[in-house]
């Protein structure tokens, strides 16, 4: 099995068209011709399919649900970037390190569907720069070159979402508060003086019971090449816009291949759905305080998808300094390194000391 080249020529001048954020058409940076999708397969979201978790862990997916890929490494940074027709980038969009395009080949999991972007590249710099501006002490110069600098980057960034049916059987205690009142010696001006003083206890029943949660659509991330606190905060995206996968999506962007495993996708999804289990059997025992002494949960229904979400992403160098955004290529919303302004701060902290020599003035002599 070869890796599959995709390339789509306009039918007007020949030029590669790219895909057009917004809209369900490719369009041509050339000459402005607009075609429909030719293999995107109507939008539903019910024609999602999931996949069987336990056969994909065993290696036993069917043919159709894997494929080849041409793989380029970051030899900086390690990520695995997936070119896609009219891209002829042959740097690395997470650290701009030179990259040549890859001759081996990998199998992998092919994704079953994709959020395409809904916000084009104007409209991810507008938000990036008026998420900057907002930033009181960036440096100035850092958000004018952010408005000029060069194009952020579309990359579709690969996730594992897991579904599961969990059934918990858990022991532990229920702690109640009560009050007593005791007397305590306080000493008040050198004086010793007996006082009431109210104490609060826990008392403990033991408490044991089942509660079940269906987790769905629950997302991992499946690369490493961006921190998880910033794609995290990404969140929330609509899935509800998800599309079943077609190559037509990635036209003029570029994709990432997944570098976290699905096994390794698995253990994550399980700590986190560990974690709100653990608040289900709490809420369960209720009372003022918990104590949780075991939690032995049943997981049936195990699927998964693979998909691809919508970031763009810029990296400028600043001073020496690298920062890197991204935003939601779905609803604009932006994250990333904070910069500081040595000078902005150092005139904050100024003017501070000023107003504060000013109320202490103002307060001596009212
Ligand atoms: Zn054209
Ligand atoms: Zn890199």
């Amino acid at each position: 099995m070869a890796a599959e080249d995709h390339r789509w020529p306009c039918a007007q001048c020949g030029a590669d068209l790219r895909f057009s954020p917004g809209d369900t058409a490719l369009k041509c940076d050339h000459c402005g011709h607009v075609q429909p999708l030719p293999d995107a397969p109507p939008a539903r979201q019910s024609a999602l399919r999931e996949l069987d978790l336990a056969d994909a862990l065993q290696d036993g997916l069917a043919p159709n649900d894997m494929e080849q890929v041409r793989i380029t490494p970051c030899p900086n940074c390690g990520a695995q970037v997936e070119f896609q027709g009219a891209t002829h980038a042959t740097e690395c969009p997470f650290c701009a390190t030179p990259v040549a395009i890859g001759t081996g080949t990998e199998r992998k999991i092919k994704p079953q569907a994709v959020l395409p972007f809904a916000i084009d590249e104007r409209q991810g710099r507008e938000a990036m720069v008026n998420w900057l501006g907002n930033l009181w002490f960036a440096p100035g110069g850092l958000v004018e070159y952010a408005r000029k600098g060069r194009a952020l980057s579309g990359l579709y960034v690969p996730y594992w979402t897991f579904d599961a049916a969990t059934r918990s059987r858990y022991a532990g205690a229920r702690g109640e508060y009560y009050y007593e009142t005791r007397m305590v010696t306080v000493q008040v001006n050198g004086r010793n003086e007996r006082r009431q003083e109210r104490v609060r206890k826990t008392r403990w029943h033991a408490a044991a019971g089942w509660v079940s949660r269906r987790f769905d659509d629950l997302l991992v991330l499946a690369s490493q090449s961006l921190p998880r606190r910033y794609t995290d905060a990404l969140a929330p995206w609509d899935l509800g816009a998800l599309r079943p996968y077609s190559a037509d999506y990635l036209a003029g962007f570029t994709a990432e291949g997944y570098t976290v495993s699905l096994s390794d996708g698995q253990v994550i999804a399980r700590q986190i759905m560990a974690a709100q289990i653990n608040r289900d059997v709490r809420a369960d025992i209720g009372g003022d305080e918990q104590r949780v002494d075991r939690i032995d949960t049943a997981y049936s229904a195990e699927t998964f998808k693979h998909i691809l979400l919508p970031i763009w992403m810029a990296a400028y160098k600043y001073n020496g300094k690298t920062y890197r955004f991204v935003v939601n290529g779905q609803t604009g919303k932006v994250q990333g390194e904070r910069p500081y302004s040595a000078w902005k701060i150092a005139f904050a902290v100024l003017l501070a000391a000023a107003i504060g020599a000013a109320v202490f003035y103002i307060s001596q002599n009212s």
